[in-house]
């Protein structure tokens, strides 16, 4: 286990404001994947609450989810599975819709991508709204598959969106 901390990963995620419309404070993360202790130390706090062997696969929600979902699975010793936005993966596929704040947007996951009773731990950068990591795990729900537990980098709090995600474990490292 690294000795990096949640205090560590916060001071790193740079705040652009106005990003990728007015109004909106990006959360940027790229400065901690380009930190060696902390991208590792990221990976470790994500993981933090599951054993490895104790889940069979991380679902990673697209893009930024893709990451650190996919270290923690090679951590785990799991595989990975991509949640992507519509119309980007090859293979048949099961879509979700969701609600943004203008309009709606789907996540799609190949239907084959996880067993029933597979034991997942889904995994994103950042929890807003709480829309998209919702529709993952209807996504996760419809293949038969059980979420054991939902980590996020950032969460900010003012959205609610853990209660979109009622019932379920989620563990967040930075809430703002
Ligand atoms: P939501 O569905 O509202 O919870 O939005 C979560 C998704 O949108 C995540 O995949 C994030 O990568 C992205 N996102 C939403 N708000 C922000 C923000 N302020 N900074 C960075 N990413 C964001």
């Amino acid at each position: 286990m690294s000795s990096v901390t949640p205090a560590d990963i916060e001071s790193a995620i740079r705040n652009v404001a106005d990003f990728p419309k007015a109004g909106i404070q990006f959360k940027d993360i790229t400065p901690v994947l380009a930190d060696a202790q902390l991208l590792a130390g990221a990976v470790d706090l994500l993981c933090d609450g599951v054993q490895p062997g104790s889940v069979d696969s991380v679902v990673g929600i697209d893009a930024r989810g893709f990451i650190f979902a996919a270290a923690a699975a090679m951590k785990l010793g799991a595989g990975f599975v991509p949640v992507r936005k519509k119309g980007k993966l090859p293979y048949k596929t099961h879509e979700q819709d969701y609600a943004l704040e203008y309009g709606s947007a789907t996540v799609a996951m190949h239907v084959d991508a996880l067993k029933p009773g597979a034991r997942v731990l889904l995994v994103d950068d950042l929890l807003a709204t709480g829309g998209t990591a919702a529709a993952a795990v209807a996504l996760v729900k419809k293949l038969g598959a059980n979420i054991r537990q939902i980590s996020f980098l950032v969460e900010l709090k003012f959205l609610n969106g853990r209660e979109k995600l009622r019932g379920f474990p989620v563990r967040s490292i930075v809430v703002y």
